[in-house]
């Protein structure tokens, strides 16, 4: 259900109908919008009756909301979402886009590719510290260590940080160090870790699973606001077909189908997506031109020496390439490339 309040709703107004909210036993999640603030609730409650809020000053009115998904949709914020990641906005009428290695491997080789990001007009910078692989015996991140190196290369290049947790205690970790809490493919329904990274304090990039419909996704994203994070970015990261000339296969019309329906931002991952160098490029061009809010792309400066995913890195000439052409597609849909943060 949603309480959506007059456009000229006074504060003390909005607070009433929280606390009754939260009297009745719901949880209540105020959403200010560009023109009125809209309060989502959420949770189970006895018998009270939420529509004794209609008569309330300042209500303008009471919505049911039919479908699963609530705080993520257009009709609680009609409005786009601004995620701010350690400064850098993500939505709106900005582009950004996440590049770095799949995984850390040591300082040298973070420093190395965080340079060429940052000089090729990346705003934000990714790397994995805890990979989760099919294989046990395959490379499984450095741990904290690669933590303490991201945060490192994140002062000395200006670039937040994104980086994947992937159970409990490793998000303790990543919200200590990074900017931005990524939840992986192969955890977007671990409900458990939704519902902590719902209580961090940072930022979410919540990937697609690679079975996920769209209505999932989106409840996944849910399950993270509705424990009071509402700072979560969705990401298409491809899904699982019987095409076999792509890794996975990148969905790109799932980017209308979210802006359709939440105003949460969408990035596009067209590395994990094809699996293949050749086609990030083409598959960066058509998620921009698809109205994706920005891309994550997977960067190495020696992808032939990669301890993951090496086969889709892109060199950073490359992604510097990308840069330009993406930036020059955003401004036929009447966007542009965000800035990155100026350096210090
Ligand atoms: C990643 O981005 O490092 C990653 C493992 O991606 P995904 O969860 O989409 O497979
Ligand atoms: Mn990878």
């Amino acid at each position: 259900m949603l309480v959506v309040m007059e456009a000229g709703a006074r504060p003390e107004q909005i607070e009433a109908v929280v606390r009754h909210i939260e009297r009745m036993g719901f949880r209540a999640h105020p959403i200010p919008g560009a023109f009125r603030t809209a309060i989502g609730v959420t949770g189970h409650s006895g018998k009270a009756d939420p529509s004794v809020l209609e008569n309330f000053p300042g209500v303008k009115e009471i919505i049911p909301v039919s479908h699963a998904y609530k705080l993520v949709s257009r009709e609680a914020k009609p409005d786009d979402t601004i995620v701010t990641v350690g400064g850098v906005d993500v939505g709106g009428n900005g582009i950004v886009v996440i590049g770095g290695p799949c995984a850390v491997e040591s300082l040298d080789q973070t420093r190395t590719v965080a340079e060429r990001i940052k000089e090729a007009g990346g705003q934000l910078m990714r790397g994995g510290a805890y990979k989760p692989r099919t294989s046990p015996y395959s490379f499984q991140g450095l741990g904290e260590e690669a933590l303490e190196i991201l945060a490192r290369v994140r002062e000395e290049f200006d670039l937040p940080v994104v980086t994947e947790a992937i159970d409990h205690d490793t998000l303790q970790l990543v919200e200590q160090y990074a900017d931005c809490i990524q939840i992986g493919a192969r955890n977007m329904q671990n409900f458990a870790l939704l519902k902590s990274a719902g209580r961090a304090r940072k930022p979410v990039l919540l990937k697609r699973g690679m079975a996920a419909t769209l209505e999932e996704l989106l409840l996944s994203a849910e399950y993270i606001m509705a424990e009071g994070n509402y700072a979560v970015m969705l990401c298409e990261r491809g899904v699982r077909t019987f095409a076999d000339h792509t890794r996975n296969t990148l969905d790109l019309s799932v980017v209308p189908a979210v802006k359709r329906i939440s105003h949460l931002p969408i990035l596009v991952d067209p590395s994990h997506g094809t699996g293949k160098r050749n086609k990030v490029l083409p598959m960066s061009r058509a998620a921009i031109a698809a109205g994706a809010d920005g891309l994550i792309i997977e960067v190495h400066h020696k992808p032939e020496e990669a301890l993951s995913d090496g086969p889709q890195a892109l060199l950073p000439e490359a992604f510097a390439q990308l840069i330009r052409e993406v930036d020059a597609i955003a401004q036929v849909v009447g966007r542009s490339l965000q800035p990155a943060l100026a350096a210090r």
